[in-house]
């Protein structure tokens, strides 16, 4: 980005939107981060106000959210095969326990087809079907990675920041897995303004969008709620809410400021579909 767009956006947005807004703003953060979008082409417009702290603190969590964008995208015209080749030295060198396991067993890969809603490809051997298992800590950093877009996206709606004591819930899935699809388009069915990220000259309609609500003004409670995809792949929903009955607080809320400050993850880590595999 060119110096004078920085220095007139840090100027116009002078919080970090990740921390609650009460510390100042000294770098933009892309969000959704740069590598999740093949040949660099990332949307314009989702650059936003960072401190230091929040900028570095989701480095690693990118790099493992990127990863499984690439890989869940089952479209072939966003396959970018260095930034494939990228992102996967990244897992390897950083996150050796993360790198997904290639499943080779027949029955393996029925149980797998039979959790996520699919029927063997016609013309596919079983023995030919590709699949991978994943260990569940895989859940964290995306989880975690999908609440800051989340903040983000927030900020982008709202015109203002998430404040310290607001709380998160986020959850992903990808295209491939249609039973949970299932629910997660149902969730979208509810959100009615959709926005697609978009740049001068391309068309990004397959690449990045996402469905927003956020609670009448009128209402005690605010809570906005969002869904996006990338590509024909990956899916995050992510709840912000600015207060909740205690009981509520047990299933994985995550306040604003414990998000980037302490390692707290918001959502599901058990991913039941995940754990049988
Ligand atoms: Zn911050």
């Amino acid at each position: 980005m060119k110096l004078g767009k920085r220095r007139k956006l840090l100027e116009a947005h002078p919080f970090c939107c990740f921390c609650g807004g009460a510390t100042p703003s000294l770098t933009i953060d892309h969000v959704p981060n740069r590598a999740c979008f093949p040949q660099r082409q990332f949307p314009d417009g989702f650059e936003f106000p960072a401190c230091q702290l929040c900028q570095d603190a989701s480095r690693k969590d990118e790099q493992v959210f990127s990863f499984m964008v690439h890989l869940s995208d089952q479209n072939p015209a966003n396959r970018d095969r260095d930034m494939a080749k990228n992102a996967i030295s990244g897992m390897v060198n950083n996150h050796p326990m993360l790198v997904p396991e290639v499943l080779s067993g027949a029955n393996d890969k029925r149980r797998a087809l039979r959790q996520l809603g699919q029927q063997r490809p016609e013309g596919l051997y079983l023995d030919r079907v590709p699949a991978v298992s994943f260990n569940p800590e895989i859940n964290r950093p995306i989880l975690r990675y999908a609440s800051k877009i989340g903040l983000a996206l927030y900020y982008r709606e709202m015109f203002k920041v998430a404040l310290q004591n607001y709380l998160i819930w986020s959850a992903w899935t990808q295209a491939t897995n249609l039973k949970q699809m299932e629910s997660f388009v149902e969730v979208s069915g509810f959100l009615p303004k959709m926005t697609i990220g978009s740049r001068t000259n391309i068309n990004f309609g397959d690449r990045f969008r996402y469905r927003w609500s956020a609670s009448d003004p009128e209402e005690d409670v605010e809570v906005f709620a969002t869904t996006c995809q990338f590509g024909d792949g990956m899916v995050i929903a992510v709840l912000i809410a600015e207060d909740l009955p205690i009981e509520e607080q047990r299933s994985g809320w995550v306040s604003v400021s414990d998000l980037m400050s302490t390692d707290s993850v918001p959502g599901l880590i058990e991913n039941p579909l995940m754990r049988d595999y």
